[in-house]
């Protein structure tokens, strides 16, 4: 009873947080500051009031439509909120599941619990703008890189361990970089390179790059098959390293045993 209760407040808590993280993916676009302004809708600009922003809830009941001006509401908004919920819950169960906490130290493992948040809040804002806008911004990676270097670090993951995941994955797109003149991959995803590697240190981060490829290859065939993309079209690259990454600290060790033992 008391862990349906507390994954319902989790729920709660990150649908909250993917609300906050849709502002922030609107207003780094729009330049805007990130916090101090009230929302408003972005057709009419009337300003939103609390019963606007009930995250999900006030989409759902409004019907997708703005109360104001009533044009319709991007299905990102509603979605991102979700998913950051379900991601939340998702950690929940892997760090703090009772069972979990009975083995080791509460303390600790609510600490990797809330760091795990903050990382996965960091990814989806890079899910999500690379998704829109093709775009990787160091606004968000170097911000992201740093603090999960700290935060790592804190933890007791071994620093050159973190350094060696960062530098072996940012060098192997460097690579593909410098061999097609910046055609592959931009900047941008040498620096999540970066990210992804003092995220989850040395050798999970090989299995967030290895999933990234097949979600990527999946859906871009997927893509092509439907007819909606060709063979040349872009896909966003850093939407599927965020993905990968996100699942990798969820499920990593899993994937990584289940792969060795395949072998
Ligand atoms: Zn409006």
């Amino acid at each position: 009873m008391i862990m349906i209760i507390t994954v319902i407040i989790i729920g709660i808590l990150g649908l909250i947080i993917g609300s906050f993280l849709n502002v922030v993916v609107y207003r780094l676009k729009k330049g805007g500051e990130i916090v101090w302004r009230r929302s408003y809708c972005p057709k009419c600009e009337h300003s939103l009031n609390y019963r606007d922003l009930v995250p999900l809830f006030s989409f759902l009941y409004m019907g997708g439509k703005c109360r104001y001006c009533h044009s319709a509401i991007s299905w990102q908004y509603p979605l991102v909120e979700l998913t950051t919920a379900i991601i939340f819950i998702l950690g929940y169960l892997k760090y703090l599941y009772p069972s979990s906490i009975l083995e080791g130290n509460a303390t600790d493992q609510l600490l990797v619990y809330v760091t795990f948040l903050i990382f996965s809040s960091f990814l989806l804002i890079i899910f999500v703008y690379d998704l829109k806008h093709y775009l990787i911004l160091d606004k968000v990676t170097i911000p992201a890189l740093i603090v999960a270097l700290v935060l790592n670090y804190w933890l007791g993951m071994p620093l050159l361990n973190l350094i060696l995941a960062a530098v072996v994955v940012a060098g192997f797109f460097l690579l593909q970089f410098i061999v097609s003149a910046g055609k592959w991959i931009g900047g941008g995803d040498i620096r999540l390179g970066l990210v992804m590697g003092v995220m989850l240190g040395w050798p999970k981060v090989l299995v967030a790059l290895f999933l990234a490829y097949i979600l990527g290859a999946v859906l871009g065939l997927s893509l092509i098959a439907l007819k909606k993309k060709q063979w040349h079209s872009q896909l966003p690259f850093g939407t599927f390293l965020s993905l990968a990454t996100v699942i990798t600290l969820l499920y990593g060790e899993g994937l990584l045993a289940w792969y060795l033992s395949s072998i």
